[in-house]
Parts: C-alpha cells; sequence; structure tokens
C-alpha cells in the first residue's frame, strides 16, 4: 500500500454507474487522478458526504448528506468542599456507567410517553475526570494575571495550588447522549463559500429532535443527583442542547458534541439511506464508506470503536469473504480501470482519508488470514 500525505481528493470519477477512480490535489496544487477498480471514502461525517455531494453522483433518493448526527453532551460538575478527592490519581475519563442509555431505565418511559415519544435515551457517563496538575496551575496563572500583572505567582500561586478548587475538589462527569438520525438534518455544498481549491465547503444544517429535547430534560436532573449521592457538596450540570426560543444555556443549538455522524447512512432499502446495507453507496456500488457517515443511528456510546468495527465488517464484505450475497460483487476479475494494486488486493483500493487509509489495509489483511484458511480470494468469489 502507498500513502500518499496531504492530498486532497477532489472527486470521484465515474460514468454514473461505476466509479472508476479519483481525482485529488497534491501539497503543491498540482491535479492527479488515480485509477481504480474499487474507491473507500473516510474523510469522516462532514467530508465524506460532501465529497460525493462534490462528485455529481445520482441522489435521487435525496438521503446524500441527509440524517448527520452529532452526540449531545451534558456536563455535570461536583465541588468537594469537606475532603479532597484525587481524581487525577486515577484513570481520567474512562470510568463509565451505561444505565442511563436504557429506554427502561426507572421513569424514562414515562418521561418519553409525556413527550410524545416511544422512548427516549441518554448516554454514557464518564465519570470524574478533572483538571490536570499543569492546566491547574495556567490556569490560576492566568486568573492572577488579571489582578496581579507583575507578580502572577509566588505565594498567592502556592496558595491556590494547596487550595486545589480546580482539581482535588473539582469532578467532571459528562453524559455522551443519543442524538436520532433525522433527514431534516444534513450536510449540503455551500452555496457562497469556498475553500482554498475552490471548492465549495460543507454546509451544516441541524434542529434538535423532541426526543434529544426531552431526554436532556429528563436526564439532566439524574446526572446531578448522582454526582451528589457521590457526595459532592456542591453539584450541577450544563445542557447543551438547545432551540431558537430556548436555547441551552451555553447558548447552543447544535450541540458541542465532537462526535460527528450519519450522512451517507447504511440501508437495506435505497430509499432510506444513501449507501447499502455493507456500506456501498446505492448509486456507485464500487463506493466503500469506511467512517461514522454510514451510521444510521448515533447510539449512546462513543463512537470510535463501532467506526472500526463498521469498517472491518463491511471491508470483508467487499473483499468477498463475509456478507451478503445477494449484493452486487464488489470485485470482479478484469473488471475496472486495474490501477496499479501492488497487493494481492484485486484491483487498487484507493483511500480518501487516514481512516480509510486504516481499512483498505484492513481489507488487504482480511483477505490474507481467508487465504491462510484456504478460503477463495475475492477474484474466486462466485456472487
Ligand atoms: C476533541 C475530540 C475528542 C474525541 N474523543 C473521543 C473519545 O473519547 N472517544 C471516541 O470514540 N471518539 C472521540 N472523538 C471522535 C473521534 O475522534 C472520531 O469519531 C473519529 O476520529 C472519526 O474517525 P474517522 O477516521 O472516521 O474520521 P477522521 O478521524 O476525521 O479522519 C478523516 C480524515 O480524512 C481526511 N480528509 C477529509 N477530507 C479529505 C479529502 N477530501 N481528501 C483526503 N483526505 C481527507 C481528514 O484530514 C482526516 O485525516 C473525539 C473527537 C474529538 C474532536
Amino acid at each position: 500500500m502507498e500513502l500518499r500525505d496531504e492530498a486532497m481528493v477532489t472527486r470521484i470519477e465515474h460514468d454514473g454507474s461505476r466509479a472508476s477512480g479519483v481525482r485529488w490535489v497534491d501539497a503543491a496544487g498540482d491535479e492527479h487522478t488515480e485509477p481504480a477498480d474499487f474507491v473507500v471514502i473516510g474523510a469522516g461525517a462532514i467530508e465524506s458526504p460532501r465529497l460525493v455531494l462534490l462528485s455529481d453522483v445520482d441522489d435521487s433518493n435525496g438521503w446524500i448528506g441527509a440524517g448527520t448526527m452529532f452526540h449531545w453532551f451534558t456536563d455535570g460538575f461536583g465541588i468537594w468542599l469537606s475532603e479532597r478527592i484525587h481524581a487525577g490519581r486515577g484513570r481520567d475519563s474512562s470510568h463509565a456507567i451505561d444505565d442511563f442509555c436504557d429506554p427502561d431505565f426507572p421513569g424514562a418511559r414515562d418521561a418519553a410517553a409525556a413527550a410524545g415519544l416511544p422512548y427516549i435515551r441518554g448516554g454514557i457517563v464518564e465519570m470524574g475526570g478533572t483538571t490536570h496538575l499543569m492546566d491547574e496551575a495556567l490556569q490560576y496563572v492566568e486568573l492572577m494575571e488579571i489582578f496581579d500583572t507583575d507578580k502572577p505567582f509566588g505565594t498567592r500561586f502556592k496558595d491556590l495550588m494547596r487550595l486545589s478548587a480546580l482539581r482535588d475538589r473539582l469532578t467532571g462527569s459528562t453524559m455522551i447522549a443519543e442524538d436520532l438520525g433525522r433527514r431534516s438534518n444534513h450536510v449540503d455544498l455551500d452555496p457562497t463559500v469556498r475553500d482554498r481549491y475552490g471548492l465549495p465547503v460543507a454546509a451544516v444544517t441541524y434542529a434538535p429532535h423532541a426526543h434529544e429535547l426531552a431526554a436532556q430534560e429528563f436526564y439532566t436532573p439524574h446526572l446531578v443527583g448522582l454526582i451528589e449521592a457521590a457526595g459532592a457538596d456542591v453539584a450541577g450540570a450544563t445542557a447543551q442542547v438547545g432551540t431558537p426560543d430556548k436555547p441551552a444555556p451555553t447558548g447552543n443549538i447544535v450541540p458541542g458534541g465532537k462526535h460527528l455522524m450519519g450522512g451517507l447512512r447504511m440501508s437495506s432499502d435505497p430509499t432510506q439511506g444513501a449507501t447499502d446495507p455493507f456500506g456501498r453507496l446505492w448509486a456507485l456500488p464500487n463506493v466503500g464508506v469506511a467512517d461514522s457517515s454510514v451510521f444510521p443511528t448515533s447510539g449512546a456510546h462513543n463512537p470510535t470503536l463501532t467506526i472500526f468495527t463498521a469498517a472491518l465488517r463491511n471491508a470483508r464484505a467487499w473483499a468477498g469473504i463475509e456478507g451478503d450475497p445477494t449484493l452486487p460483487a464488489t470485485f470482479t476479475e478484469g473488471q475496472g480501470t486495474g490501477g496499479d494494486t501492488g497487493s494481492d488486493v484485486p484491483g487498487a483500493a484507493i483511500a480518501a482519508g487516514v481512516g480509510a487509509a486504516a481499512l483498505g489495509g484492513a481489507a488487504a489483511v482480511s483477505w490474507h488470514r481467508a487465504r491462510r484458511r484456504g478460503q477463495a480470494s475475492p477474484d474466486d468469489s462466485s456472487h
């Protein structure tokens, strides 16, 4: 496999029914075309849909770019006046509970019914992160600079560190909750703003659904209660999802969470998603998507392991190792433009994006394993 850094893929080349490669720009701004039998996209849930939109792929069902999801976060905090909690001595935010993911959590069904919904789901709660030592020190220095410009250090600084209001007496517990996929939340091409290549940037349209607002209202007090029950003297939480009429305390409407999903969602029905159940574009079956844009739902847990799992599962199907034999074969001997494969996997897998580069590797690895077990290679695949 050859990895080309500083390469911006600007278009999937195709004839309307099959991709033939990608167009890309190098760091010097020179444009290239790379032929491929199979194209893998892994540019993330904003840029992958954007690339497909930039490529003028058939979108008669209107799902390319649709179904964008952000996990919505609720930040809880506890202040511990009567004891030091030493949160920094353990793992950071890796302790978690997932009770709030359960639609049958006590009271959740009633809250859903009151909001006219069949269920509500919160999300995983990462417990007890705190400020790190150096971060705490820097924050005190910044604070002291406001009123003590000449001497933002010394005894007063040491006293603050000993008191440790921002580290040893403060914990943060964050709920990372499910955002439902809605067709009206989507990525499309901005009509006016262009990137440095002159291409339209992605524009994101988002509004929370009744589910997110009801779940946030129900679970925020539970998050506070959990921190209080742990012994905090003061506990609170800041909700992040709002509407134009009722913005969140942070002023947000779009959740500030950094988990981006959807936009090329998988579906067994082409009228309900942009990609087939193995992440191939319905419009161009030799284009596979290997990132969170294939998620039809966001789930109530951090996404990265699911991205890996879905990419590996789908790569095995693309390589003809496992998958649904009723779906069109990805690799057919002699098909395509025959890029320089340089590997045992027939056909070049051109990857847009780092995640997809890993996936291209995953496809190759899976096939090597299959060969060791004496299974058919993708070339031999009869489906
Ligand atoms: C601050 C922060 C904290 C996070 N914490 C967690 C966490 O604790 N747990 C968790 O599970 N997830 C976490 N996430 C989310 C997680 O990082 C993402 O879900 C994950 O990185 C997505 O992986 P990806 O490979 O799909 O996309 P990305 O990691 O976004 O990779 C896409 C790549 O494609 C490249 N690219 C884009 N467009 C093109 C193009 N046209 N041509 C070529 N290359 C292109 C980009 O430069 C990028 O390198 C966090 C994210 C952030 C920002």
